[in-house]
């Protein structure tokens, strides 16, 4: 496949189709609002270490719920297959952010890519290391290889501002039982996962070893083990783009995570892995350019896992 031809074709075609403005930039946390609606860029990076980019590939920006892929990873390292008593593994079914399911499941939530299942994944982080943030900082520079990775102190702070409903998750959470370190200190650290920036080359870097059955293609190191590498890819199609994931898998096929930050990865096992970025969001809270650009991308090369 001519790799660089089809990103420019899938650039132009999103410009053509959407126009200025599309989707809706996520204003919850306010910060967020400050991204720049017709921004799109798009990054992807193959097995052999080749990088392919277009449009604004090296624009940092808000992870959001993508570094749900990266704490769960850190998590099952130390927690192992117990992490599973904790959180499921299920679609949820409801939006990222929804209480109700866990007042049914015991506090429980249903899989580690909503906000419920992210905050107890944040909790079982604490409990294993003495830095959590420095471990995730360390974990994603190391897997990215860029040493500038860090937080954007705006959006950290607005998240802390306006968390009302993550705050609610936790304390429900804790009630249950299912959360075993001080509430406000596991926020803490899920507003900072957040809250990091990353560019499109980063992110696809950082998965590299979710698409090479847990390796880092370029050093050869066990990030994590064959098993866990293809459970995570699993739980990524199942429910990696909130309550869309069906859609996601019927139109790109892929395993893929996003954030409302306007971010999605996805990973195409022994191939390449993929990030694209546009902050317009689609009513379920997914890139409305990303999604596109993902379907074209995995149409016109024909990359699918199934
Ligand atoms: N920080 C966001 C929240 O907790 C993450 C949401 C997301 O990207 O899905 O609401």
């Amino acid at each position: 496949h001519d790799i660089p031809d089809i990103l420019k074709t899938i650039h132009a075609e999103v410009r053509e189709r959407f126009g200025q403005h599309a989707g809706k930039v996520a204003d919850y946390i306010p910060a967020l609002a400050q991204a720049s609606p017709d921004a799109f860029g798009m990054a992807v990076v193959t097995l052999d270490g080749d990088v392919h980019t277009v449009g604004e590939a090296h624009a940092p920006f808000s992870i959001q719920s993508i570094s749900k892929v990266h704490t769960l990873t850190l998590a099952l390292d130390k927690a192992g297959d117990d992490l599973w008593k904790r959180v499921g593994r299920e679609p949820s079914g409801d939006p990222f952010n929804s209480l109700i399911q866990l007042e049914h499941e015991n506090g429980i939530p249903r899989n580690p890519f909503i906000n419920a299942g992210a905050i107890v994944v944040a909790d079982v982080i604490l409990s294993h290391y003495d830095d959590p943030e420095a471990a995730l900082l360390a974990f994603l520079r190391e897997r990215s290889g860029n040493p500038d990775i860090g937080r954007d102190d705006e959006i950290w702070e607005s998240e802390r501002k306006s968390g009302y409903r993550n705050v609610a998750l936790a304390n429900f959470i804790r009630s249950f039982d299912n959360i075993e370190n001080d509430v406000q200190a596991v926020l803490d650290f899920y507003y900072f996962q957040c809250a990091l920036k990353m560019n499109c080359i980063d992110l696809a870097r950082s998965l590299q070893f979710l698409a090479c059955r847990g390796k880092c293609p370029s050093s050869g190191e066990q990030v994590t083990s064959i098993e866990r590498a293809r459970r995570i890819n699993a739980v990524m199609m199942t429910c990696g783009t909130y309550d869309a994931a069906g859609e996601f898998a019927f139109h790109v096929g892929l395993p893929a995570k996003s954030g409302v930050g306007g971010g999605i990865v996805a990973v195409v096992p022994h191939v390449m892995n993929l990030c694209v970025w546009s902050p317009g969001l689609d009513q379920k809270g997914n890139s409305l350019l990303g999604g596109y650009a993902l379907h074209r991308f995995t149409r016109m090369t024909g990359l699918s896992v199934f």
